[in-house]
């Protein structure tokens, strides 16, 4: 086939599919790489253009892609191969056209050795992260899958590194996104490489025994074919035989021989709906003796990957096993074409938009259940959440690293010893800052140096994983006691400065333990050391010791005023007349200086009342009225107290508003609520609260809570309560 001849099939495949294809770009694409590799030749001798062709050729057959995909493909090798750039194909093409060819460029650049399990994992996620376009590792594998047709004209060692390559990775990314047709291809030409006697064993074997095999699938399909007829089910049956490389492994992974082998035969039966699906499956195990433990509902239960079908294997008319496969001609393209078919889906349904770009990868991730769907899920939102970096060390590891890590990051993620010795670091053999953001792909390299003094304090701002701060950490933690405790001491005398305390206070010796109670350190120098390496700020430790220092002051000063008091009253005694001096809220406390009053809550007085003081610990002077029971009770009780007992009275100038209660008994009727609280807003008192409760015998008790300038007004207000019809008694609360 000339080159012009296979341009034209190209055409007429993406027709058949897509007939309002862009034709006239995808024309161009392929005119633009023949120009760009005129001067190339393949391995084989031929003009390289036909290698981007076929690649096309796969994209459309195989995966039935879109026009920008297929000019993509004929372009993929433009930028690595010739003086062509993302530019000028944004510029000719389209943008997107330009972000999938240079996304398979970036593909085709990466070079990776093979390695355990784990390390071939990472691999594939990154290169799935690295397409961040889907399309991007589509045509990457189409492009693998031409390679590994060809792989004939290249070395034995080139063979055998390519071809473990696409077993390992490419394969794999295949089956994940659900695109069995290939990976079966994929396979099959590895394995021919990569172990050619076993390949030859099997594909000769079956050679062997191709008529005898042909006969009996063509029977076979013949009897399901006519039953379902008379069966009036609308139906589409394929048979094949088992692909090479699955038959190599059930064969060397659990030893079997090639007639061991239940499901060497397949037939699909592909029907209109899922209803029908179960009715096939009841005419297949009329037909034939099914193989009991064989079958396995994928419809009910998909697996992670969104496949669906029944699947059952039977015992054939020659003794020859065989498995069936039902499903509907969704499920069946899903199966083939995998992420390929929802991606048709999408362009044929109304998607569109950024909005429904990813519509089907969301349906497909919907559908995914169980702990293997979580891994599947996980890998495809690397993709569409992009939450991870995946970068190489220089010998080839991959290390996952959270979205934004640094090299100190990547350092640290390799052990704490190169984070902990590292002076500069490499990214694809070029220094860079420690801050740089590291990308997917990217390869690290830490520069380390016995003589480096450590981890930067710094360092712990440009981390972005939690594990490299934990271990700076840990290092200022034991490395540098001194030197931290030198910083953490400066820290915390600057902030106390600015705060306005003295280390004076804190050295104070009855209060230091109290300090280092509050801050939980055993020691001054354990909490400037939590300070330097960062575990605590001089900010937090400030502010518990002010607070600490600022009760155990308040306390120390009601203590020392009340002994002063104390000592006042018996001098007084020896010494008259007394002085009186005046307090904050309005009460003469004989021989005391604006000392703390308080009103006591069981008796609330207000001026006017006669009223008594008693001088507590620490809380300053406690008011009662003089007639209040508790404070008789007391004195009564406690005569050792005594002394404690002084004279207060009322000043001329007192404040404007004192706390105090109210008592009401009424008898219960409708609208006494409303009545009392006119009765209290036309004498002008404020209230607090209320709280009333009627009792069983048509009676209502009230209290009320309010504010009052004084005695008098007091007065006023319960004279006008009186008033109110049906109150009974009106009483101030005493204990
Ligand atoms: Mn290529």
């Amino acid at each position: 086939m000339t080159i012009q001849e296979q341009y034209q099939q190209l055409e007429q495949t993406v027709l058949s599919y897509n007939p309002g294809a862009d034709i006239q770009k995808i024309r161009e694409a392929f005119e633009f790489a023949d120009k760009c590799h005129s001067q190339q030749k393949r391995k084989s001798g031929e003009p390289y253009i036909i290698h981007p062709l076929a690649v096309a050729q796969i994209v459309a057959e195989e995966l039935k892609l879109d026009s920008e995909s297929i000019e993509a493909a004929l372009m993929h090798d433009c930028i690595e191969d010739s003086e062509t750039d993302h530019d000028e194909i944004s510029r000719l093409f389209s943008p997107t056209v330009a972000d999938l060819v240079e996304g398979v460029s970036k593909l085709t650049r990466m070079q990776y050795a093979t390695k355990e399990d784990e390390q071939m994992e990472n691999l594939r996620k990154m290169l799935i992260a690295m397409s961040k376009d889907i399309r991007v590792i589509l045509i990457k594998i189409s492009d693998r899958l031409h390679n590994m047709r060809t792989m004939e004209y290249q070395t034995p060692v080139k063979q055998k590194q390519k071809s473990l390559e696409t077993m390992e990775i490419y394969a794999p990314i295949a089956h994940r996104l659900g695109m069995q047709r290939m990976k079966w291809q994929l396979e099959d030409l590895s394995l021919k490489y990569l172990d050619p006697v076993g390949f030859h064993e099997i594909t000769s074997r079956l050679d062997e025994r191709k008529p005898e095999y042909d006969a009996f699938m063509a029977k076979t399909q013949k009897q399901i074919d006519r039953r379902l007829e008379e069966m009036h089910i609308s139906h589409v049956v394929y048979g094949r035989m088992k692909h090479p490389y699955s038959i190599y492994r059930k064969m060397f992974s659990q030893n079997k021989s090639l007639d061991e082998i239940l499901d060497l035969f397949a037939f699909r039966v592909v029907v209109d709906n899922v209803g029908d699906c179960y009715n096939v499956l009841g005419v297949v195990h009329d037909l034939y003796k099914p193989i009991l433990g064989r079958f396995k509902d994928y419809i009910g239960t998909p697996k992670p990957n969104g496949y669906q079908s029944l699947h059952t294997t039977v015992m054939g008319s020659d003794g020859l096993p065989f498995e069936v496969q039902i499903r509907t001609q969704e499920m069946h393209e899903i199966a083939e074409y995998g992420v390929a078919a929802h991606w048709k889906y999408k362009q044929n349904g109304q998607g569109g938009g950024a909005e429904g770009r990813y519509e089907w990868v969301r349906r497909l991730l919907e559908n995914q259940e169980g702990t293997d769907a979580e891994e599947y899920i996980h890998t495809l939102r690397v993709d569409l959440f992009s939450d991870e970096v995946f970068v190489f060390t220089p010998n080839g590891d991959v290390q996952n690293l959270p979205a934004g890590a640094t090299p100190i990051d990547f350092a640290y993620s390799v052990h704490s010893a190169v984070g902990n010795r590292m002076v500069g670091a490499k990214v694809n053999n070029r220094i860079v800052t420690l801050d740089c953001q590291l990308k997917n792909g990217d390869i690290v390299e830490i520069i380390t140096s016995k003589s480096s003094k450590g981890p930067s304090r710094d360092w712990l701002k440009i981390a972005r994983s939690s594990e490299a701060r934990s271990k700076i950490r840990q290092w200022f933690k034991k490395e540098r006691r001194e030197e931290n405790i030198a910083n953490g001491r400066s820290a915390f005398e600057a902030e106390l400065k600015h705060a306005g305390l003295s280390m004076k206070e804190v050295l104070a010796p009855d209060v230091l333990p109290l300090l280092m109670k509050r801050v939980a350190y055993a020691t001054l120098d354990d909490l400037y050391a939590a300070i330097g390496y960062g575990g605590f700020t001089a900010q937090k430790a400030v502010s518990r010791i002010q607070g600490e220092l600022n009760r155990v002051n308040k306390q120390q000063q009601a203590e020392k005023a009340a002994q002063e008091l104390l000592e006042e009253k018996q001098e007084e005694k020896k010494q008259e007349p007394v002085k009186t001096r005046r307090s904050e809220q309005g009460i003469i406390v004989e021989g005391l200086d604006n000392c703390l009053v308080k009103f006591s809550k069981c008796c609330t007085p207000v001026p006017g009342d006669d009223i008594v003081g008693f001088i507590t610990r620490g809380y300053g002077v406690s008011v009662h009225r003089a007639d209040c029971p508790n404070a008789s009770e007391a004195r009564r009780s406690a005569p050792e107290q005594e002394g404690r007992w002084i004279d207060v009275s009322w000043g001329d100038k007192v404040n404007d508003k004192y706390q105090t209660s109210i008592e009401l008994v009424c008898k219960d009727r409708s609208n006494l609520l409303l009545d009392v609280s006119a009765a209290l807003s036309t004498s002008n008192a404020f209230v607090i609260g209320v709280h009333c409760r009627s009792t069983e015998d048509d009676f209502a008790m009230m209290h009320i809570d309010l504010h009052v300038r004084d005695g008098k007004h007091l007065q006023t207000i319960m004279n006008k309560l009186h008033q109110v019809s049906g109150v009974l008694k009106v009483t101030r609360p005493a204990g």
